[in-house]
């Protein structure tokens, strides 16, 4: 899988977050023991609010600002599209006629 590594410019590092808030995927986060924040892309690459933590990659399609720009493109149709189908709510509570004469 093809990777990107820091320094980003400015626009890659505005894709990256957007990917981080797009709440669609899983954000990056931090790998120290017991932080598991959620990374800030920074033109230095990615940094932990909490701690140290630095990450230099990416992949190389979430520095692609199109690319999630088509992604939110896609995911908001799907969105306008996933209305509710009306619900066919057939009655089948007929009443049960078959009696079973037991005995003689
Ligand atoms: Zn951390």
């Amino acid at each position: 899988m093809a990777l990107s590594k820091a320094p980003w410019i400015d626009a890659e590092v505005h894709a990256l977050n957007a990917w981080q808030d797009f709440g669609m995927v899983h954000p990056f986060t931090c790998g120290t023991d017991g932080c598991g924040q959620s990374l800030i892309a920074t033109n230095d690459g990615w940094v932990c609010p909490d701690c140290d933590y630095i990450q230099d990659w990416a992949h190389t399609y979430m520095v692609d600002g199109s690319y999630i720009e088509n992604y939110r493109d896609a995911m908001g149709q799907f969105m306008h599209e996933g209305k509710s189908d009306e619900d066919n709510g057939e009655t089948t509570d007929e009443p049960d006629t078959s009696e079973t004469s037991s005995g003689r």
